[in-house]
């Protein structure tokens, strides 16, 4: 199935590593024009040099002002991936006010603000567009010491779907994608030690980590007109985890 993005052009969050990154680049190598966004100055300029066609934005998405600021001149946008997160590992009883609103002002706060900035241009136009927000198999499943992560991710996954709705008659599709652990340097942070990612390995139908391609694929779908018919889904990438 050939996807092409040509004449498009699409937002990216968190595009400096891991999967945003992966996405930025596949979504250019298919045609579109691309602005990543991320916090990272280093990371833009990497990313610049391996692929000069994209636009880079440097903003902390967890700052309202400086996300309407940086966005404002961004121009028309087709597509949207709302990629960038935030995880850290804490137990239910020590879970920490800073780290509650870190987690949610990113997972959620910011992924609902660009959609806005970027959805409110959609309707101006009257061309319609794709929205994909990335969250987690931990959105519906408890995971230890995830409290606050499965809770933004579930947050994520309720605001995917009445986005849906409200964004549908202007023909903005918005879907999530739902994935187990990637090994970014997100999923080192809670799965590098061996015992632990055995175990969750355990519960994989298909006996593996997800690798990023996986996810980029699965995006790319979402965003292209091959899932035209496809609002306000939640689809796993998981090998089967949240199936049993
Ligand atoms: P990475 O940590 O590899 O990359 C995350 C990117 O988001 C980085 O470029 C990071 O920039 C950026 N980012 C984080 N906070 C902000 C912010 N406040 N403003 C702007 N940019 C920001 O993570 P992954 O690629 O693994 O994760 C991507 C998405 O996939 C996340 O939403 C995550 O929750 C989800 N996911 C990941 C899984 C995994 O196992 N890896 C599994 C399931 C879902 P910087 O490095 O400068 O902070």
């Amino acid at each position: 199935m050939e996807i092409a993005f040509s004449g498009q052009r699409a937002v990216v969050t968190g595009a400096g590593k891991g999967i945003g990154r992966a996405t930025a680049l596949a979504l250019a190598q298919g045609g579109a024009e691309v602005i990543a966004v991320t916090r990272t100055q280093a990371d833009l300029d990497s990313l610049i040099l391996e692929c000069p066609s994209i636009k880079p934005v440097c903003v902390d998405l967890s700052d309202w002002e400086a996300t309407d600021a940086a966005l404002k001149d961004v121009g028309p946008v087709d597509l949207l991936v709302n990629n960038a997160g935030f995880g850290m590992l804490q137990p239910f009883l020590e879970v920490t006010s800073d780290h509650f609103d870190k987690c949610f002002s990113i997972n959620v706060k910011a992924a609902l603000h660009v959609a806005q900035i970027v959805a409110q241009g959609m309707k101006a136009r009257g061309t319609g567009g794709s929205i994909v927000n990335v969250s987690s198999q931990a959105s519906q499943r408890a995971l230890k010491d995830h409290a606050v992560y499965c809770a933004s991710k579930g947050a994520l996954d309720m605001l995917t779907k009445v986005m849906a709705l409200e964004l549908a008659p202007y023909q903005i599709r918005v879907n999530s994608i739902n994935p187990t652990v990637v090994m970014t340097k997100m999923g080192r942070m809670g799965w590098s030690d061996p015992v632990k990612s055995k175990e969750m390995i355990s519960h994989i139908p298909l006996g593996k980590f997800a690798e990023v391609d996986d996810v980029v694929n699965s995006i790319l779908f979402l965003l292209s007109d091959k899932s035209a018919m496809t609002n306000g889904v939640i689809l796993p990438v998981d090998g089967g985890f949240l199936a049993c």
